[in-house]
């Protein structure tokens, strides 16, 4: 069964050029009292190559998830514009996208909540495929066991219920639905944090592999560096809905140049004592997005605040090179 692609062409396009572009994507939502907004999203600029695994990290209420969902327009930017292999998603008509969105798929945090309890393991990861009308039902019921076997389970699992799986196998169910259509890309949110430390790596191994195996550009989310580090190719720090650094994995573990990306990395658990340093405690919690704080809005909580903090916005400024772009919104650079 194929899944109605063109010899030489792919559902995504193009071959050359990024697979997605960003460009000062914001989302700002009605505060609960309705007189002022939560700027969740600010003015958000990335890029990702075909291939390439970016990690986004932050903490928990940094615009991170709203920053996924609004790349898959699952909700409408303020302001804004997401590029998919070179086609403007936000001028789609709604018809248009649900074609386009089977190239973009989403891995959530909590498998079980994910998956619906009444559907067999069949019928759950199958349902892409019969929502866009793929295939006979004898050939999808093929593709489910295929699907099954790609992430590692038996094709026994299909007449199963989602609670007779442990939170391990649970995630793979997820996995092998977020595959079904083939995409492109696809955005994990928070993919192994509800899951035991022994379990993260398998499921983080299995991604890598499908990556290799399936072609496969991801968007990882979360707000733990090492996971992160694990699996990305180039990292953006979000802090209050900003990107406020983003470069290489490697730059930016070795030489991080803001100082929360700094204190966030310095409370990673070092095995390499060349990377040993001394950790960086954050005072206070991150603050409330709906009244941030003026200027740099890290400065409430920075170790190593100036003046012109608290009143001017520190650009994005590259202080890389050209090969290693490493972008840095801070008045210390
Ligand atoms: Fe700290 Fe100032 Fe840099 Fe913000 S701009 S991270 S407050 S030094």
């Amino acid at each position: 069964m194929t899944t109605g692609m063109t010899e030489g062409m792919t559902a995504a396009g193009p071959e050359d050029g990024p697979l997605l572009e960003i460009e000062n994507l914001t989302k700002h939502f009605h505060s609960k009292g309705g007189a002022g907004s939560v700027q969740a999203v600010n003015g958000v600029s990335l890029r990702l190559e075909r291939g390439e695994t970016l990690g986004i990290v932050g903490e928990s209420g940094c615009g991170k998830s709203t920053l996924a969902r609004l790349i898959l327009r699952l909700i409408d930017p303020t302001a804004g514009a997401v590029r998919f292999a070179g086609q403007d998603l936000l001028a789609l008509p709604h018809a248009d996208l649900r074609g386009r969105r089977r190239d973009m798929q989403l891995i959530f945090q909590d498998p079980y909540a994910s998956l619906d309890p009444r559907l067999t393991v069949g019928a759950i990861v199958g349902e892409p495929l019969a929502i866009h009308g793929i295939g006979s039902r004898k050939e999808r019921r093929g593709r489910v066991a295929e699907l099954l076997a790609t992430v590692g389970l038996d094709a026994d699992a299909m007449t199963r219920y989602p609670h007779e799986f442990s939170g391990g196998q649970r995630q793979r169910i997820g996995i092998a639905r977020a595959i079904a259509l083939e995409p492109k890309l696809i955005i994990a949110d928070e993919p192994v944090s509800a899951l035991d430390v022994s379990i993260q790596s398998q499921i983080l191994e299995l991604l890598l592999d499908l990556k290799t195996r399936l072609a496969l550009s991801y968007i990882f989310i979360s707000h733990d560096l090492a996971v992160v580090e694990y699996v990305s190719d180039r990292v953006a720090v979000m802090y209050l809905g900003r990107i406020v650094e983003t470069t290489d994995t490697e730059s930016l573990y070795r030489r991080p140049a803001h100082p929360y990306t700094e204190a966030l990395i310095s409370a990673v658990p070092q095995p390499d004592p060349e990377r040993d340093r001394s950790r960086i405690v954050l005072t206070g919690d991150i603050p409330n997005p709906e009244s941030p704080p003026s200027g740099c809005p890290f400065h409430p909580r920075c170790p190593k605040v100036l003046d012109a903090c608290p009143h001017e916005l520190p650009a994005l400024k590259d202080i890389g090179d050209e090969a290693h772009p490493h972008l840095v919104a801070c008045h210390l650079h």
